[in-house]
């Protein structure tokens, strides 16, 4: 049989991109969140990746030092634009931080479970965020508010907690979906002058919310102490941990599920995750307090 034969253009063509090229993405738009956290607009400069669901991350490519995974926590837009919530903690999220409006950064994904957001109809939600951890919930939260606010009979509360009252991300919005009508608590660890809301870690929250344990879904993200505690408390309150869906963190590399640097236990987070059913091996990970 004769094998193909491949045309002069054909050999010298780049290889199709895969899962481990990252596409090149404009930064648009750079909006402080807080001293230390950015939220950037990315435009893509070719064709938009696939369009991202709730909870789900990318690997965002600072070019010249390196690549970190980051959840979405906007969009996609019409026109393919998607957000991310950078905290600088290290190189590459400072360098993402930095990256002025008209730089360059490299996309790839979407990677991970989401929320599932879409099988929440009908139910009540509970979201509880500590710190950043209210940028990988901002899409699910987009929607859960704007879902109540046009008469669903269901319940939708927004917990968040932060270190300090300059700490807590998305301030305009939040003050937005209170006036959509839902209920948003915020509690942070250290008061400032001006601040009159509650003073306490976000766990302290989770009694003053009436909910119903058999009808309510809860969507937990911050540090991971955080979600244990947030766990474990919403479980004493009656919530099932199947009604219990958490987003971990891990040091992650290849985002596909190669190169195993995300393995907690039998997981992979990058494969597996980020977004859990706090039940089963999960929860006796999350226990075991050396993790
Ligand atoms: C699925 C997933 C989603 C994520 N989503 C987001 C997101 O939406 N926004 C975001 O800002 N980050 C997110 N992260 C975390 C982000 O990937 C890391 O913060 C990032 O890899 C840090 O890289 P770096 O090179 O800047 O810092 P590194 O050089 O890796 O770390 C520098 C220092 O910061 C510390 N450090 C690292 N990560 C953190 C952290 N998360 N918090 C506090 N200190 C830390 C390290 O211990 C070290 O001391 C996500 C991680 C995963 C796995």
């Amino acid at each position: 049989m004769a094998l193909p034969v491949e045309s002069p253009a054909e050999r010298l063509a780049p290889p199709a991109p895969g899962p481990l090229v990252p596409e090149p993405y404009r930064v648009a738009a750079s909006r402080s969140e807080t001293e230390d956290t950015v939220t950037l607009s990315l435009a893509p400069l070719q064709d938009p990746l696939l369009a991202p669901r709730p909870g789900q991350f990318n690997m965002l490519t600072a070019f010249g030092v390196g690549e970190v995974a980051i959840s979405v926590s906007g969009g996609p837009d019409s026109d393919g634009t998607i957000e991310h919530t950078v905290h600088s903690v290290g190189p590459v999220s400072r360098a993402l931080c930095n990256s002025p409006v008209g730089s360059v950064v490299g996309v790839r994904g979407p990677f991970g479970t989401d929320w599932g957001v879409g099988d929440l109809a009908g139910r009540d939600v509970m979201v509880v965020a500590g710190g950043i951890g209210l940028a990988p919930l901002r899409t699910a939260v987009i929607q859960l508010a704007g879902a109540s606010a046009s008469g669903g009979a269901r319940r939708f509360d927004l917990l968040v907690g932060a270190r300090t009252p300059d700490q807590v991300v998305f301030a305009d919005e939040i003050r937005r979906w209170r006036e959509q009508g839902t209920n948003v608590q915020v509690t942070v660890d250290a008061a400032a002058p001006g601040w009159d809301g509650p003073v306490g870690v976000v766990t302290t929250l989770l009694d003053k919310v009436p909910f119903d344990p058999k009808s309510t879904v809860a969507l937990v993200c911050g540090p991971e102490v955080m979600i244990r505690f947030t766990a474990r408390g919403l479980v004493d309150l009656g919530l099932p941990p199947e009604n219990i869906r958490v987003s971990l963190e891990r040091n992650m590399q290849c985002g596909v599920g190669l190169c195993g640097h995300c393995q907690l236990g039998p997981l992979l987070i990058c494969r597996d995750g980020p977004v859990f059913t706090y039940a089963g091996v999960v929860a006796d990970l999350l226990l075991q307090r050396e993790l």
